[in-house]
């Protein structure tokens, strides 16, 4: 069993008081707090070994190169990709996801091709889909869900067909916490000829992911999620499809060779990384990965099953108390409103005892307007919190209720 007490103390910025009371940090699915491990390496990196990757011969070139080469491995391994080269380092999901817009679908989807999202996407997953079925006259489909969060797979099935050549869904809902069936989404998208892209940027930080037994041609994540830095993410790709695609910047890095007459590109995946890359929090994201492993994500999994299911009993007497997204499968992501209050009130009352909770509609407008609803109090729970903290949550939540009501 993991000792959440034990774990608290890696991480510096949980030992402050925020309005007079010890911080309680609900807002992992946002972003993550950092372990000292994870500050060290970063300080390291520039007190150590400063110095642009991939250019120098000498010793600091050579060192940082090594180090930012490593994290690379590092990833790969994490999700079992079957080479280094298939992991392109980007800013984020987002940027992830634009890269495929912009490379892959600028180049493999034109005009009346489908693209099938889901309802429940984060905006990072749709809009670059919209522009891209702008730019190309492609039709934008969207997977309906039912009131549970949960995708209507049977509506899934009958929206496949052989004009659709890409499904792009989310791994686990950031607003819901819903687990998605991800593996029967490929198998069946394979089936018509179609490509998915996963956005697994609320899974990698809960989940041992393997890309391989997903059989997933695109996977995206990023770094600030899982106690890592932020402005670092990832892009997964199978490799024929990375090959095939152009690159989605020009610059430094990316070339072979550059004529003015003509420029050769470079091969996978410095092809996709132009320009000086965020090395130092590459570099330090080889940490944040050490750090989970040394725990066992196995055993962060479990833990923070723990809490969600303690923080929903906590909470059900809680007056007025309403849980949004009760699906089967979920993510430590709770969810609620009290009926009749606005969500940003509840979160202020709670963030006055110093309580961080995320409010609102957790860049997911398509799903709120779905769920008619303005936005949600979203708790989200990771490796340090604790039971104690839940108990105090659910005691003040019982209190802004009081108030509120
Ligand atoms: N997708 C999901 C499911 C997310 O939760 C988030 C962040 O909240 C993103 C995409 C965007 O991630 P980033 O801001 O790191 O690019």
């Amino acid at each position: 069993m993991l000792n959440p007490e034990l774990i608290r103390r890696d991480f510096p910025i949980l030992q402050q008081k925020v309005n007079g009371k010890p911080l309680i940090y609900f807002d992992n699915a946002a972003t993550s707090q950092k372990p000292r491990q994870v500050i060290d390496a970063l300080a390291h990196y520039y007190t150590s070994m400063n110095a642009n990757v991939h250019r120098g011969v000498h010793f600091l070139a050579e060192k940082a190169t090594e180090a930012f080469e490593e994290t690379r491995q590092a990833v790969a391994q994490m999700i079992n990709a079957p080479a280094k080269e298939q992991i392109i380092f980007t800013r984020g999901t987002t940027e992830s996801i634009n890269l495929v817009a912009a490379s892959y679908g600028r180049n493999f989807i034109g005009e009346g091709d489908e693209i099938i999202i889901s309802t429940m996407e984060h905006h990072s997953n749709i809009v670059p889909w919209q522009m891209l079925c702008l730019e190309k006259k492609a039709v934008l489909k969207v997977l309906p869900i039912n009131d549970a969060g949960e995708l209507l797979m049977e509506e899934y099935r009958q929206m496949l067909s052989t004009r659709t050549k890409l499904v792009a869904v989310m791994h686990v809902s950031n607003a819901l916490g819903t687990v998605n069936p991800v593996s029967e989404i490929i198998r069946l998208a394979h089936e018509q000829g179609a490509k998915v892209l996963i956005d697994g940027a609320q899974a990698v930080p809960h989940y041992l992911v393997d890309v391989q037994a997903l059989d997933v041609d695109f996977y995206a994540f990023s770094a600030h999620k899982m106690y890592g830095p932020t402005g670092m993410g990832i892009l997964y790709g199978k490799r024929d499809l990375l090959e095939a695609m152009p690159p989605y910047m020009g610059g430094g890095e990316m070339i072979k060779e550059v004529r003015f007459n003509g420029t050769t590109y470079n091969d996978i995946p410095y092809k996709f990384e132009a320009g000086t890359p965020n090395i130092a929090d590459v570099v330090a994201m080889k940490a944040a990965i050490d750090y989970m492993q040394g725990i066992g994500q196995q055993a962060i999994a479990q833990h923070e099953q723990n809490l969600l299911q303690y923080a929903v009993d906590s909470i059900s007497s809680v007056p007025g108390i309403r849980l949004v997204g009760t699906a089967k499968q979920k993510a430590s992501v709770l969810s609620f409103l009290i009926e009749g209050v606005h969500p940003m009130d509840v979160g202020m009352l709670l963030d006055a005892k110093g309580i961080a909770v995320r409010t609102g509609n957790h860049c997911a407008m398509p799903l709120m307007e779905r769920l008619g609803i303005p936005g949600t109090v979203r708790a989200s729970f990771a490796v340090y919190n604790t039971e104690a903290e839940i108990d105090t949550f659910a005691k003040e939540l019982r209190r802004a209720a009081d108030i509120l009501l």
